[in-house]
């Protein structure tokens, strides 16, 4: 059993004046599991046990787990047109099957009951009918932790490849802030590349998620946050009448931003991706606009200009390092894609402006990338290129080589960026009290015995 491994999952508060800090929502994995394998992949070398034990010149692990769909698809995180499909795989006639879709859409996205018989605009018929092929399951919840600052972390349960195996998990952060409600997906359990300072690379086990799992995520964060529409205030109050199509619902929304932050390389789980984001941002349901919406990539260069056509999101791009040689050891995919190829696909993001730009993360780590000659390249590197520049203290795991930079240089290293003219935010922590121990919720959850995660499970369920 591992130790909780302090990932960050952190997003930090202001500090002084109009300099920030962003730490990402980094998520937590457990190893293990049988093998499978993902079309999506590239895959360049056979899964070591951890990154540390990789051979030289390793760059990406193979997937080892494969997704097996449930004998009752849940219809989360369908598209219309797939909407459309379902209904006529049960005899929906043809003539009514996109006017019956676009209901379902509603009550899934804009009122997000739980259950077909609350979707009191259709026949009972066909909610029956519905209900005896699909469900509206969403990824369960094991456990809930809530920060005294609002925060909330939520453990996932994904299912495994084969009955009876252990499933997966995932972790889903809700940070609150003044104007904003931001919630951190993982797009994937694991993940195939090996970045030496993520705790995520040295796990052997990955699995894809599923469009219908990411967009989960965010169906389980309003469920539990009772965001939805007024007349559907969260679980257990299923709506009442019929909802209006195209009107989400009225009053402010808690979920307003999505970062692709979590567990997982977006771009390696591309059309999963790009299928729930483009159901995430339809104005007539989720209603979360791309421009809400960040993607961060550790620089799978191919597929950023195919998500700058395909999804149209806000990118983040994980540098990390000014020089190949340092980039090569922290991100081991830049042996691939070296940072010329990685800044010119940068420069060509679709789309980009000084209201869109993209935003480079840089981990700060002690005496490896912290100096100010690496501020100074930092910020000619991104010349030319809209840019935003969020500086990530480093959260170290049990078993890693490196540690955070110290406060005073991350404070010089982020003048040199903000005295270049980008905004270096410096943050400070919240959610500490639950995020402090990131990962330990999935951990501890491990060590228990099923009569205490049962116990974990009702308090999980329970409103505060
Ligand atoms: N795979 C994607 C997205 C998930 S990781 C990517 O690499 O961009 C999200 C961010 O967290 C990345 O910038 C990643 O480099 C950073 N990160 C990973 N482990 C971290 C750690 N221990 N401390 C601080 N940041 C970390
Ligand atoms: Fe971690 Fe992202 Fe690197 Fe994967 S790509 S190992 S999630 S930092």
């Amino acid at each position: 059993m591992r130790a909780g491994s302090g990932r960050p999952c952190a997003l930090y508060g202001r500090r002084g004046g109009n300099k920030w800090i962003e730490a990402p929502c980094v998520l937590e994995g457990r190893p293990g599991g049988p093998t499978g394998q993902n079309a999506s992949m590239t895959t360049l070398a056979t899964a070591p046990a951890s990154a540390s034990t990789a051979p030289a010149g390793f760059i990406e692990k193979a997937p080892l787990e494969r997704y097996v769909a449930p004998a009752r698809p849940s219809l989360i995180g369908f598209s219309r047109l797939e909407l459309m499909e379902a209904l006529a795989g049960i005899g929906v006639p043809e003539g009514k099957r996109r006017m019956r879709a676009q209901q379902i859409w509603s009550w899934l996205y804009v009122r997000g009951v739980t259950g077909f018989e609350a979707m009191t605009s259709l026949s009972k018929e066909l909610r029956a009918l519905l209900a005896a092929h699909f469900t509206l399951a969403r990824p369960e919840v094991v456990a809930e932790q809530i920060s005294v600052d609002g925060t909330r972390k939520w453990l996932l349960r994904l299912p495994g490849e084969r009955a009876g195996e252990a499933p997966h998990e995932v972790e889903c952060v809700y940070i609150p802030d003044t104007d904003r409600g931001t919630l951190c997906l993982s797009s994937q359990v694991g993940c195939t590349l090996t970045c030496s300072f993520c705790h995520t690379g040295t796990q052997r086990l990955v699995r894809n998620l599923t469009a219908g799992e990411i967009v989960g995520q965010i169906m389980v964060a309003r469920d539990r946050l009772g965001d939805w529409s007024a007349a559907h205030p969260g679980p257990g109050h299923p709506g009442t009448g019929e909802p209006a199509d195209g009107q989400p619902g009225a009053g402010r929304r808690l979920v307003t931003n999505i970062v692709m932050m979590g567990m997982g390389e977006p771009l390696y789980n591309f059309e999963a991706v790009r299928d729930a984001i483009l159901v995430v941002a339809d104005g007539e349901g989720l209603g979360i606009s791309k421009r809400r919406i960040t993607l961060s990539t550790s620089g799978v260069v191919p597929n950023i200009a195919r998500a700058g056509d395909e999804i149209g999101s806000m990118l983040a791009v994980s540098l990390h390092a000014v020089t190949d040689a340092l980039r090569d050891e922290l991100v081991p995919l830049n042996r691939k894609y070296p940072i010329r190829v990685l800044m010119e696909a940068c420069r060509n993001y679709p789309g980009l402006s000084n209201s869109k730009r993209i935003t480079f993360e840089y981990v700060m780590l002690k005496g490896v990338n912290d100096s100010l000659g690496d501020a100074h390249a930092l910020v000619k590197l991104v010349r030319n290129i809209p840019a935003k520049i969020n500086l990530i203290p480093f959260n170290p795991w049990p078993g890693t080589r490196y540690e955070c930079s110290d406060w005073d240089e991350i404070e010089k290293f982020s003048e040199v960026v903000f005295t270049a003219g980008y905004a270096s935010p410096v943050r400070t922590p919240r959610g500490r009290d639950i995020l402090a121990a990131c990962g330990q919720l999935k951990s501890a959850s491990e060590k228990l015995s099923a009569r205490e995660r049962l116990a974990l499970r009702a308090m999980a369920m329970t409103d505060d």
